[in-house]
């Protein structure tokens, strides 16, 4: 994996594995939510766990080899309003989005792609729902096939015309026939318009225009509004990262993919403040460390491709950003997982020019120091110095304050799981009891990932044994999540542990009894080892370890 894989079939796996339930699904579901199972919280945990520990309790060294200063915070849901005006996100959070005028479906404009046969001047057109134009293509051609070819204005113009083009709606020209891409509606789209994104809701009882609040379209801007609270709080300097995991909510227009696009979501994200003049260093630095971190946790590099955005794309406080993003099984392209982003001093000179609260940082340190090296000539005459501070004061002091700029790595916690889960998912040959070959799936979840880190069997519910392997697991439980199976023959219990993508099994037999030893079989290899019970924390421990 990931190699092409059949979504549905992928998410009924899931759901019948305790990963992912559709939300509320007794009643039918509702698009773009999703529910975390008995396996999947705990895939879900491990992942921001790992993100936590990994990038604020112990990032590795900085560029300069020095300590990187980083710390938390949570911030709440809903915030000031205020804030989200300062963002921009009230004003401009939003994707062009086209309504079918017969069927009322609301499609993302540039997911709805065009072919279209031209006779005459006239523009014929049909249309396909796909992310982008590669994987639209041979969608059109499929539905072009499926046409009647004489009475489909398409299917009659392809006789005369056929060469076609493709556009999608937001590259249309205005004029041309904009068809609804749903199976069975012949109804026209409307020309793409903008539409907020942002949850809308009311604090308090009275639901007015002076009570509308929003639910955070992202974590980020809790952490800008927050800066100062962190900076006084924590006596930090520069350069320092501040991070924040938590639930994001974005009216998405269409939700697709599985969890890939969901309407309620969790980020984790850093803004790292730096000086100006180290910005793209810190970029860089960003930049290739979270790519390493998704090889770590088990991502093919294969599959990773970051996409640096070209100059035109820039925003222009911005000198680079990166998506580094993912081959996901249900595209031919690659999608965004994570975008590392300099913002400049965009984000705090926005919230510092609505709050009117000055957000700029004073470097004391490197002030102390100026001042120190230029009044030593006047040490020993304090008039002297006095006037050569309040000069210093007007002439240099300024220099030394200044709004840092920003490098936001910002990363999706639900769109990391779908990645692992695709990662993961394996279909290969182990052999049965009787030592036949079977086809059996696997989850090869990185050991820090996995939901279940090992199971206990008793090899037969007998002679001590199921005491034995209990005692083992009440030993293991309090240092990892463990399970305990001793129901079903010991293939069957190696099998469903194979799908829960638990790195070890661990079992206790008649040699156990004899010398303290037990077995312990890896997922990946099927190798079986004997070691002594007391070992096997040890081996546990160092298969978890993050370094
Ligand atoms: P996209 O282009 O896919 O909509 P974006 O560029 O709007 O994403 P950002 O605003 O940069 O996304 O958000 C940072 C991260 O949050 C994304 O890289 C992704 O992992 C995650 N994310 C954003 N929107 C969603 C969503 N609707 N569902 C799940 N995860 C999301």
């Amino acid at each position: 994996m990931p190699t092409k894989l059949d979504m549905a079939k992928f998410a009924k796996f899931c759901k019948d594995m305790g990963f992912i339930f559709q939300s509320s699904e007794i009643y039918g579901g509702i698009n773009g939510f999703w529910d975390y199972g008995p396996l999947g919280v705990e895939l879900k945990r491990n992942i921001k766990e790992a993100w936590w520990q990994d990038m604020v309790r112990n990032p590795p060294p900085g560029p300069d080899g020095q300590e990187i200063r980083m710390v938390g915070l949570d911030c709440s849901i809903i915030m000031n309003p205020n804030v989200w005006v300062a963002s921009g996100h009230v004003g401009g959070f939003s994707d062009p989005m086209v309504d079918c005028l017969k069927c009322k479906k609301r499609f993302r404009a540039d997911k709805v792609h065009f072919a279209c046969a031209v006779v005459d001047n006239t523009p014929h057109a049909i249309s396909v729902e796909a992310d982008n134009a590669t994987d639209a293509e041979p969608l059109l051609k499929e539905k072009i096939a499926k046409l009647d070819k004489k009475k489909h204005p398409v299917g009659r113009a392809l006789k005369s015309a056929p060469q076609l083009e493709y556009h999608s709606a937001t590259a249309l020209p205005a004029s041309w026939p904009r068809p609804c891409p749903a199976e069975d509606c012949d109804g026209t789209l409307t020309e793409p318009r903008a539409f907020n994104l942002m949850f809308e809701s009311h604090a308090g009882p009275i639901a007015s225009d002076e009570n509308k609040v929003y639910l955070r379209p992202e974590t980020a801007q809790g952490i800008f509004a927050n800066y100062k609270n962190v900076l006084d709080s924590s006596r930090l300097k520069l350069p320092f990262g501040i991070a924040q995991v938590g639930k994001a909510f974005r009216n998405e227009i269409n939700p697709r993919n599985f969890t890939f696009r969901s309407r309620e979501f969790e980020q984790m994200e850093i803004e790292f403040f730096c000086h100006p003049n180290e910005s793209r260093k810190w970029y860089e630095y960003w930049r290739d460390l979270r790519r390493q971190w998704y090889s770590r946790l088990g991502l093919k590099s294969e599959n990773l491709v970051p996409r640096e955005q070209g100059q035109e794309e820039l925003a222009h406080y911005s000198v680079g950003t990166t998506d580094i993003e993912y081959m996901f099984p249900f595209s031919d392209e690659p999608q965004e997982l994570e975008g590392v982003a300099h913002r400049g001093d965009f984000d705090l000179s926005a919230h510092s020019s609505r709050s009117g609260k000055d957000l700029k940082y004073f470097d004391e340190e490197g002030w102390n120091a100026l001042l120190q090296v230029r009044l030593e000539a006047f040490k020993d005459d304090k008039a002297k110095r006095e006037e050569e501070k309040k000069k210093l004061e007007k002439e240099e002091k300024a220099q030394f304050q200044f709004v840092p700029h920003v490098i936001e790595p910002s990363a999706g916690a639900d769109r990391f799981t779908l990645a692992v889960l695709c990662e993961a998912y394996t279909e290969d040959t182990a052999p049965d009891a009787k030592g036949n070959p079977e086809t059996r799936i696997v989850m090869k979840f990185h050991p820090r990932l996995a939901p279940i880190k090992a199971a206990i069997f008793p090899l037969v519910n007998k002679d001590g044994m199921d005491e034995e392997a209990k005692k083992l697991y009440r030993e293991l439980k309090p240092f990892f999540n463990v399970v305990y199976d001793q129901s079903g023959a010991i293939g069957r219990r190696y099998r469903r542990q194979d799908e829960a993508g638990t790195p070890f099994c661990i079992t206790v037999d008649g040699d156990t009894m004899k010398d303290g030893t037990v077995t312990i079989r890896d997922r990946d290899t099927l190798k079986q080892e004997r070691i002594p019970k007391s070992e096997v924390r040890k081996v546990l421990e160092k298969a978890l370890s993050p370094v």
